[in-house]
């Protein structure tokens, strides 16, 4: 297909466009931002079938993968916004110290301007939509780059969006040049999602604007399995967590640390799961994704020859397919644990213990020390609730894979080299939010203690209500001791 991109003498006057949209007011009302997300959300519906064509065209994304991870989610994150934000918009209504008073106080979420959204391919739909959900729900103009790499999705994106006829909400189209000149423009936040060389990129461009942003990255995210675990549920659900869109998830399991004990039973048990989900000729099933080009598909053809195959290993490049593959027998120094895999390749470690699994989570050296997910199993909550509390993670799962960021309550973020900030929900509305705080005093009483000539009376009256305690911080204290015992 025809690539078109926007011509870079376009992209400042689109980005001044949508600003002049947002200075003019246009977008705060509530009725806009309501409005606006209706049309997305008919756009989506109406368009369905071209997006999954578009999906499938670009890596044989299966229709029914495709409609859950992008279409179903983001529809569903429009409806979860919808639903609330009259409730998020609502001014927030807050304690005043008593020295304060007659005052009163509250936090107003106030729109930032104008957001920068640019997004990757393997979830090309939602992980573009869903941060302009959050930026269009927060009062905002947006201008979202959908990525070059997913090029018939892209072409379907640009089309819905402008679909939109609204010049606050609009679109970029292209790869890293037209992507260097959108962020050589202003803007008052930028959400980047995409790998953590990029994101370095990104953020030296927002500093040169003081644009604060949210990375979105990736990393290696571990999958813990304790010999006390349920192990034909764990080889499933972690089987399926990364052979969903052919392993290209950011949060999908990368590798798996297993007790020794379990490790054969649950190498064979990821291989039942494999014929389960496709059939015993992969590369035939309708329901497994391709390799989203040749460069990729060559990085991860190498990694097939680390360690031994114990289920898949199979390649075709013609079609760009990786069969799901767990390798068993590697080590930390093998090239598959070197770097981030994105595809269908499981390395399965086998260690003596939970405690040597997490010390090999946290001297992730080689590795990046924070992952974006973290999935542990085990029937203990005591193993589990170590795991957890011991690794940190961007978000974490147990006794399952990826779920917890389909729970729209849960922030979505990663923390140290997986990322920055957060988005999903609510925390997506305060991400693209000033909160902003206000103090209203009365002019009823206007006490002079604190205007000079500073007396010694005034001065010991000063002292004296900065020392009495709110009634509030009492009661929290109480409450906080009480939780402690
Ligand atoms: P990509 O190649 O599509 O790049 C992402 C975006 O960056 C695109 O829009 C692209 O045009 C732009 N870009 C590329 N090079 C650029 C440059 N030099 N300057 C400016 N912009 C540039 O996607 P990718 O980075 O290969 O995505 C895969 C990575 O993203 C993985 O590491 C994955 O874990 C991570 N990821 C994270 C999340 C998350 O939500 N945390 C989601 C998906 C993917």
């Amino acid at each position: 297909m025809e690539f078109i991109t926007t011509p870079l003498d376009d992209i400042a006057p689109k980005v001044l466009a949508a600003r002049a949209a947002f200075e003019k007011g246009t977008t705060r009302p509530a009725a806009w931002r309501i409005a606006t997300l209706k049309r997305m959300r008919s756009l989506l519906e109406a368009r369905e079938e071209r997006l999954l064509d578009a999906l499938v065209a670009d890596f044989g994304k299966p229709r029914a993968e495709a409609w859950l991870t992008e279409i179903g989610f983001t529809v569903g994150d429009i409806d979860h916004t919808l639903a609330n934000l009259a409730l998020w918009m609502k001014p927030d209504r807050v304690g005043t110290p008593v020295a304060f008073k007659p005052g009163s106080s509250h936090i107003i979420s106030e729109p930032v301007g104008v957001v920068c959204d640019i997004a990757p391919w393997n979830y090309p739909v939602q992980l573009l939509l869903v941060p302009m959900v959050a930026a269009i729900a927060a009062g905002n103009a947006v201008v979202a780059k959908p990525s070059e790499l997913a090029p018939h999705t892209a072409a379907e994106l640009v089309d819905l969006i402008e679909a939109i006829g609204d010049p606050a909400v609009t679109v970029v189209q292209g790869g890293v040049a037209e992507t260097t000149e959108l962020l050589a423009q202003r803007f008052d936040h930028i959400i980047y999602t995409g790998n953590s060389r990029v994101a370095r990129i990104v953020m030296r461009a927002a500093a040169e604007h003081l644009t604060p942003v949210t990375l979105e990255l990736g990393g290696k995210s571990p999958a813990i399995v304790s010999r006390n675990a349920n192990i034909a549920v764990a080889a499933k659900r972690i089987a399926w967590g990364k052979f969903v869109n052919a392993g290209q998830t950011c949060i999908a399991p990368d590798y798996v640390l297993v007790e020794e004990s379990v490790h054969d039973e649950l190498v064979a048990a990821m291989g039942k799961a494999v014929e389960e989900f496709y059939g015993t000729d992969v590369q035939a099933s309708a329901d497994f994704t391709r390799i989203v080009n040749e460069p990729h598909f060559h990085r991860l053809e190498k990694l097939l020859h680390n360690g031994t195959v114990a289920v898949g290993g199979q390649s075709d490049v013609d079609t760009r397919y990786i069969a799901p593959t767990v390798l068993t027998g590697i080590t930390k120094d093998d090239p598959v644990m070197a770097e981030e895999i994105f595809g269908p390749i499981l390395p399965v470690i086998s260690v003596q213990s939970l405690d040597e699994a997490i010390g090999f989570v946290k001297d992730g050296s080689a590795m990046g020390d924070k992952p974006l997910a973290l999935y542990t199993f085990s029937e203990s909550d005591a193993e589990n609730d170590k795991v957890v509390a011991e690794c940190t993670s961007g978000g974490a799962c147990v006794n399952g894979t990826l779920f917890h960021i389909s729970n729209p309550h849960l922030p979505f973020g990663g923390v140290g080299e997986s990322g920055m900030g957060s988005y999903h929900g609510k925390f997506g509305f305060d991400a693209f939010s000033h909160q902003r705080g206000v103090h209203t005093r009365s002019t009823k009483i206007d006490p002079s203690f604190t205007y000079p000539p500073y007396t010694a009376k005034k001065f010991k009256l000063i002292r004296k209500g900065m020392s009495m305690s709110d009634p509030r911080d009492v009661v929290a204290k109480a409450r906080g001791w009480f939780h402690k015992a």
